[in-house]
């Protein structure tokens, strides 16, 4: 009898995330280290990561933490969702030196969300280490920023604004930096960043570290980091590997606009099977659909960039927590945010752009777990979405009855 089509699936449902079939394009020289124990990690991180429930490092954790550690410029590129975020924590632990009670580490994330993430699980990993991070973030107190940092921390996670501030403050002093990492890369150096990036940029040592991450990279963004980078050990997969195959893709044809809500209101007991992101493509339409939801009796949570940091960080919490189920949203929360219980996506609006398309469903999916992603699509967003399939070379099949059972 031929062998299940499901032996790629571990325990749970959950892909393996050393899939040996994934390729990547990788300088010449990268190995492959397929434990955790034989990447000359400390023993206090080692406890530190098996504690926190790895137990075996994921395709892309296998060729990049090295280089990193190593102390190579690396621009690593992977899926959404395999590990790169947990990467940038666990390499800095190894990289940083506690004993030296100076910021030797900067991470810049796009959203003071990720930030904050990436701080936490830096701590959690960090455990035995008693390596001190400071998220450096909008929107909170600048006395407490200005007490922590001068309090010493080994790294500071932030957004590029507040750190920037800090930097010319004097209050971030940057002598001891050794390693500069943008997670979402390509986002960071795109339009609204680059300048700010640039800007930190000037003031950090000059034989830094940098090392880029992202789920894309595209062209253009990889022809600028000659600009700031040394011979990079670059560990990039293809375009069309990108689309996960345990994020299953829809669409719903609405023909209007009109039409959503109702669509989405047939799908509200689908949304709470587990958890939902719902992406609209401005702050005024997560607000008029979060009141029209609630005016129908649906319980909705919802988050966007005019709302106070302190509301923000609330509903992040209910959210993290399982609290609240369907968070209807803007692409703030494209990009990194790790909530494992997501198993939905809905594109209330098609994204503005092909990269935030790969972004926003890969919220869904998590580390090899299933996912399911649904586009409500108008009679004039069609052409876009055949553009994002063809692009991919992924398939984007019309809902079936039966997609509560995907989930
Ligand atoms: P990415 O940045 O690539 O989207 P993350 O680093 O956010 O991915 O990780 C996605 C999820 O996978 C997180 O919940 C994280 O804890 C988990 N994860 C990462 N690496 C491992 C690993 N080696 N073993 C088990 N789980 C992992
Ligand atoms: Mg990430």
């Amino acid at each position: 009898m031929a062998a299940p089509t499901t032996s790629r699936r571990g325990p749970g449902g959950a892909r393996n995330m050393d899939d040996e079939n994934l390729t990547f394009e990788t300088s010449p020289g990268v190995e492959v280290v397929s434990s955790f124990d034989q990447m000359g990690i400390k023993d206090d991180l080692l406890r530190g990561i098996y504690g926190y429930g790895f137990e075996k490092p994921s395709a892309i954790q296998q060729r990049a933490v090295l280089p990193i550690i190593n102390g190579r410029d690396v621009i690593a590129q992977a899926q959404s969702g395999t590990g790169k975020t947990s990467m940038i924590s666990l390499t800095v632990c190894q990289i940083v030196d506690t004993a030296v009670r100076e910021v030797q580490a900067l991470i810049l994330s796009p959203t003071r969300e990720l930030a904050s993430q990436t701080e936490r699980v830096m701590l959690a990993i960090g455990d035995h280490l008693n390596v001190q991070v400071h998220a450096c973030i909008g929107g909170k107190s600048i006395g407490e920023d200005i007490r922590r940092l001068e309090n010493g921390v080994h790294v500071v996670s932030g957004t590029p604004g507040r750190v920037c501030d800090m930097i010319k403050r004097r209050t971030l002093r940057t002598r001891a930096i050794k390693l500069l990492v943008l997670d979402e890369a390509d986002e960071m150096l795109s339009r609204g960043f680059k300048d700010q990036i640039y800007d930190v940029y000037r003031y950090l040592p000059p034989e830094l570290q940098v090392v880029l991450i992202s789920a894309t990279l595209p062209h253009e963004i990889l022809e600028m980091t000659s600009k700031f980078m040394t011979e990079p050990v670059r560990i990039l997969v293809k375009r069309d590997e990108l689309t996960l195959e345990g994020i299953k893709q829809f669409f719903v044809a609405v023909e209007k606009e009109e039409w959503k809500f109702d669509t989405l209101c047939d799908l509200y007991d689908t949304l709470t099977i587990t958890q939902a992101v719902i992406f609209c493509n401005t702050k005024r339409k997560v607000d008029w659909l979060t009141e029209k939801m609630r005016t129908n009796n649906f319980t909705v949570s919802a988050m966007h960039g005019d709302m106070p940091q302190q509301e923000r960080d609330a509903i992040m919490g209910e959210f993290r927590s399982g609290a609240t189920r369907v968070l209807i949203t803007t692409d703030v929360w494209a990009r990194g945010l790790d909530v494992q219980q997501v198993s939905l996506v809905i594109n209330y609006d098609l994204p503005n752009n092909r990269e935030l398309y790969i972004h926003r469903i890969g919220r869904s999916g998590r580390f090899g777990r299933k996912g399911v992603a649904i586009n409500f699509v108008r009679k004039d967003d069609i052409r876009i979405l055949r553009d994002i399939e063809q692009y991919y070379s992924t398939q984007i099949d019309e809902m079936p009855m039966n997609v509560a059972d995907l989930i």
